[in-house]
């Protein structure tokens, strides 16, 4: 279903090259710890390179050419995505860990949308709200993470390119597999050489993206941390900058909400990609007189999961990306025993090899908990409950994140109040983790700030 080749260059002005200084690293399958791959390893001199092809291309051909011939581009993108869709959902099971189920499912069918959606808007910028002749800004610099390594690719590179600005895009050095695999797929969309560049590498890499001055804008999606680092190189630069960044989502469960429904969304909304989502709903807040209840189906329910092999399409809960992240699973759940919480894992037998961890639910969770204010970004749940709605909407809003929240209830008024009143970019409603390209996302505080997805995702690629 896909080869992979032993190692992989940069991918510069069109072609595949080694870094200039020879330097390589491995990116493993954390299912099983063996390499599947070499990749290299780009420094200064590289990102030079990346930026002068990108800036060529922008200024020669990508910015000059009309939205009608750019969309043909990207539908085209759009178009191989689809056709080569098992290979990339494989792929991205192998270099991440992520079950097949999802990357097929959700993955890879949600990256192919969001070029769809993007190309669709390349010759109607003029439309979209901006004034009559809105302009790209330039060379865009691209660092994302590893939790969905291609979508988070597609949600960087279709606005960008759709509204005329040039990529060099930084993957997560744990995942830098099909990032590499869509430059194979901009050669095949015959994109003209420099319009996306991708630079491997690890955090340095990314700082220097985000640093070189000729970039024009910084897009970045990962931890609150590296985004607060990227705001200080960035400011007074001139630099356009949007940060999506952590969150500690709560979902909210009243009395009256369905709740085998319910279930299922408290499922998807943490144990999905083994939790590291950044909006996942790691806050259940469940209301008193039901908490019992719920805690009892949610219970039966982690017991049907199945753990293991990512590419298994019957399985539910794959790997653990890394052991750095798995560490730091472990550390905070030894945390929140530490401090009181009381721990409950459905039997689980965890392969020998490979990064795992068990579903995790935390009963007992009081607000100072550790486990109920950090981001623990693994298929770790902590439960609180709440008596009024009002107290919902505190303990909801009890945290520096902002990025989305979960509502069930019967109830439509009281969906449009606690909507209103919890401090979230997105708020689901009767359901959770619901995607569509045409719908912005993004955050308030320390979740960081600017819109991807929808209209206002090609805001922060046009000078407005
Ligand atoms: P990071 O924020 O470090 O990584 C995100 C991306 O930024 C990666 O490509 C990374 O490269 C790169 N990067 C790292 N340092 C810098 C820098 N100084 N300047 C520019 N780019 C940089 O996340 P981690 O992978 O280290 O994960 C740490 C924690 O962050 C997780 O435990 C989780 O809690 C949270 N996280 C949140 C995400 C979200 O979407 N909200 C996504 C990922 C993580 P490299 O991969 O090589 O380090």
């Amino acid at each position: 279903m896909v080869s992979i080749e032993p190692e992989y260059g940069l991918f510069v002005g069109g072609e595949f090259a080694p870094a200039a200084s020879g330097g390589a690293f491995e990116t493993v399958n954390p299912a099983t710890e063996e390499p599947l791959t070499q990749v290299a390893l780009a420094e200064a001199a590289d990102v030079d390179r990346a930026v002068a092809a990108a800036r060529i291309a922008y200024e020669r051909i990508w910015g000059p050419m009309p939205g009608s011939e750019r969309a043909k581009y990207l539908y085209r993108i759009a178009r191989i995505l689809q056709e080569r869709s098992r290979e990339f959902a494989v792929l991205e099971s192998l270099d991440n860990g992520k079950p097949i189920k999802e990357t097929r499912d959700v993955d890879i069918p949600l990256a192919a949308a969001h070029f769809f959606y993007y190309a669709g808007w390349a010759d109607k910028l003029e439309h979209a709200g901006f004034g009559p002749d809105p302009r790209p800004l330039g060379v865009a610099g691209q660092v994302i993470p590893w939790n969905f390594p291609l979508l988070m690719a597609a949600w960087k590179l279709a606005p960008a390119l759709a509204a005329g600005n040039t990529c060099v895009l930084k993957p997560a050095e744990t995942t830098p597999l099909t990032a590499l695999l869509l430059a194979e797929v901009c050669q095949q969309a015959e994109l003209p050489p420099g319009v996306v560049n991708v630079l491997t590498g690890a955090g340095q890499t990314g700082a220097a993206v985000v640093a070189h001055p000729g970039v024009d804008k910084v897009a970045f999606t990962g931890s609150t941390e590296v985004g607060i680092a990227i705001a200080k190189t960035v400011a007074g630069t001139g630099k356009k900058l949007t940060l999506e960044l952590g969150g500690k989502a709560a979902n909210v469960v009243f009395d009256d909400a369905p709740v085998e429904q319910a279930i299922e969304g408290i499922v998807n909304g943490i144990f999905f990609n083994q939790g590291h989502v950044c909006c996942a709903g790691s806050r259940l807040l469940v209301q008193e007189s039901v908490a019992d209840h719920v805690v009892d189906r949610l219970r039966r329910r982690l017991m049907t999961l199945r753990l293991g092999d990512p590419l298994d399409k019957n399985t539910d809960i794959g790997a653990i990306n890394s052991r750095q992240q798995l560490d730091k699973i472990t550390e905070l759940s030894a945390a929140g025993e530490a401090e009181g919480a009381h721990r409950w894992s459905p039997p689980c037998e965890l392969p020998k090899k490979g990064f795992w961890f068990a579903p995790t639910v935390f009963t007992g969770v009081s607000q100072s908990h550790r486990i109920a204010r950090e981001e623990i970004f693994g298929p770790v749940l902590s439960v609180l409950t709440f008596r009024t709605p009002e107290e919902a909407v505190s303990k909801a809003n009890n945290t520096p994140y902002g990025l989305s929240a979960g509502v069930w209830t019967e109830k439509g008024s009281r969906i449009l109040w606690m909507a209103q009143k919890m401090r979230a970019g997105v708020v689901w409603a009767n359901t959770y983790n619901m995607f569509d390209p045409a719908s912005p996302f993004g955050g308030y505080r320390e979740s960081g700030f600017g819109r991807e997805g929808g209209r206002h995702g090609l805001a922060a690629y046009l000078d407005v």
